[in-house]
């Protein structure tokens, strides 16, 4: 890597898409929060359809955002569409200010617990954990080969979105099955959003002016997809995603904790098949499932217009909430902070209020006015004598892949 190597591209490929930001890490710390640092920021979306659309903003060059509409037939294709719209302002791939590309990769198994530099080898473990994640690491691994024909002589880096979490205690991670049929394939927790529960966690911490170290931390990342994960001395001891991302809170469209025999009357009693019932939990379920809604604005909306099943969706969203609130008190013993985080966790505060209502004696409680105030700062949303702080912390997992990259690749 030459000295003056200071940039890193990070890339999301999913299965239909790829989400890119270039960043410069001179000054990491800024960038955080704002757009200083962040050079370019971008998406490709529907690869493989007739109407593929590339969105792309060069913030260091101005920030006014091109468009892009026409077929992308795959991820080679919009990879190289991408270097092209970044070469247009200069910031191309070829060009030796770029120190590496950053990789998420969602299912890293227990093999991967750190971000590493791929190869070959590595490449070839990513492979042989499709089977535990059939949805996510197969675009991973595509993105991550045509990232490296287009660049062999950079240094890639995975970072695994369950490597966080690979610190649980195995009485947290192993489910209450056959061990030996849990072994032979690879069934246990796993948990994924690693990077922002990491971030989210640590920023926490500086916002109470302490080390990691020093406190515990019940992070409730509230996106689309939405984990909770307990958080001791920095070090992940529980979270509420499984095997899969179907398991835990209450999702967009999944549906989260469920009894598992709820799967077999399925197919056994109402005749679907795996796939359906795949669909159904995965795709169908969630707040979509319970109000035809899932996103937590409209399901407001329709609230505020006295609509009964956006009600009962969003109270079950919060009773599963509380559940984990409570149960994640008591793995840690002491609470220092709740972290709301994610799309809904930093913008819906009636979530935040409904969540933390009536757990006074936990020590948790929210400050009206502060709860309303928006901000794209960490900040504290309890009053001052509440014993546990409960804070809004915005979420960066491509600035925290961005820094775990360049790590690595100075180390
Ligand atoms: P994410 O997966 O983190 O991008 O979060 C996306 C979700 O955040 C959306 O589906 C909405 O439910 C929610 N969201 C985004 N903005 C708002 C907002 N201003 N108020 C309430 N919910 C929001």
């Amino acid at each position: 890597m030459s000295a003056t190597a200071t940039r890193v591209l990070v890339l999301n490929s999913g299965s239909s898409s790829v989400k890119y930001q270039l960043l410069d890490m001179t000054d990491a710390e800024s960038i955080g929060g704002s757009a200083a640092g962040r050079l370019a920021v971008g998406l490709v979306e529907r690869i493989g359809e007739e109407t593929s659309r590339l969105v792309h903003t060069p913030l260091a060059a101005g920030g006014e955002k091109r468009e892009t509409e026409g077929p992308i037939a795959d991820h080679e294709a919009a990879l190289k569409a991408v270097a092209k719209e970044l070469a247009a302002d200069g910031l191309g791939l070829d060009s030796p200010e770029l120190a590496a590309i950053g990789h998420r990769v969602v299912h890293g198994g227990l093999k991967f617990t750190e971000p590493t530099v791929i190869d070959e080898a590595v490449l070839t473990e990513i492979e042989r954990l499709v089977p535990v994640a059939p949805l996510h690491n197969p675009a991973n691994i595509t993105g991550i080969r045509t990232a490296r024909a287009l660049r062999p002589d950079l240094p890639q880096v995975a970072v695994f979105d369950t490597a966080f979490h690979t610190t649980m205690p195995e009485y947290a991670a192993r489910y209450a099955i056959d061990v030996a049929t849990a072994d032979a394939h690879r069934i246990r927790r796993y948990g994924f959003h690693g990077t922002s529960h990491a971030y989210v966690s640590r920023k926490t911490a500086a916002l109470l002016g302490k080390a990691p170290e020093e406190v515990n931390v019940i992070v409730l990342h509230l996106g689309n997809g939405a984990s909770a994960s307990a958080v001791r001395g920095g070090r992940c001891v529980d979270t509420s995603m499984g095997l899969t991302p179907l398991e835990g809170l209450v999702m967009g469209t999944r549906s989260g904790d469920i009894d598992p025999a709820v799967t077999f009357h399925l197919k056994r009693v109402a005749g679907m098949d795996e796939d359906e019932v795949d669909t159904l939990l995965n795709k169908k379920s969630g707040l979509i499932g319970l109000c035809g809604d899932n996103d937590m604005r409209e399901i407001r909306r329709r609230i505020d217009e006295g609509d009964e099943r956006a009600q009962l969706a969003f109270d079950i969203y919060i009773h599963r909430l509380k559940k984990y609130i409570g149960a994640y008190s008591a793995v840690l013993g002491r609470v220092d902070a709740v972290a709301f985080t994610a799309g809904v966790g930093e913008n819906a505060a009636p979530v935040r209020e409904a969540a933390v209502a009536g757990l006074e004696e936990m020590g948790m409680a929210v400050d009206a006015s502060l709860n309303a105030l928006r901000s794209e700062e960490p900040r504290l949303i309890s009053p001052d004598y509440a014993r546990v702080a409960v804070a809004v912390v915005p979420t960066d997992e491509e600035l925290e892949i961005a820094q775990q990259t360049y790590a690595l690749v100075n180390a």
